[in-house]
């Protein structure tokens, strides 16, 4: 287990989030999510998305979500954090 002292960053986020879910996280590293969440409108809005999807199907899928789904999702978030400097 490795020591996290950095703030997450949306990527980290997206790699957690099937955990955060599954509520199979380390203490430590919900309360980095959450606190990341309270700060990143997209992180929360995908966080809803995924618990809608959730609860639709019923369950988490073992792989949660497909690469080319997260890379579409990082770029989103790419785009907003530099479309909200306005
Ligand atoms: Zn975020």
């Amino acid at each position: 287990m490795s020591a996290h002292d950095r703030d997450m960053d949306c990527e980290e986020l997206v790699e957690l989030v099937t955990e955060y879910l599954e509520d199979a996280l380390e203490a430590s590293e919900r309360t980095r999510l959450e606190e990341h969440l309270a700060g990143c409108d997209g992180c929360t809005v995908y966080l809803e998305q995924m618990r809608t999807t959730i609860r639709l199907t019923g369950m988490l899928t073992g792989d949660g979500i497909p690469a080319e789904g997260r890379e579409a999702l990082l770029r989103v978030f790419r785009a907003w954090r530099s479309g909200s400097q306005a």
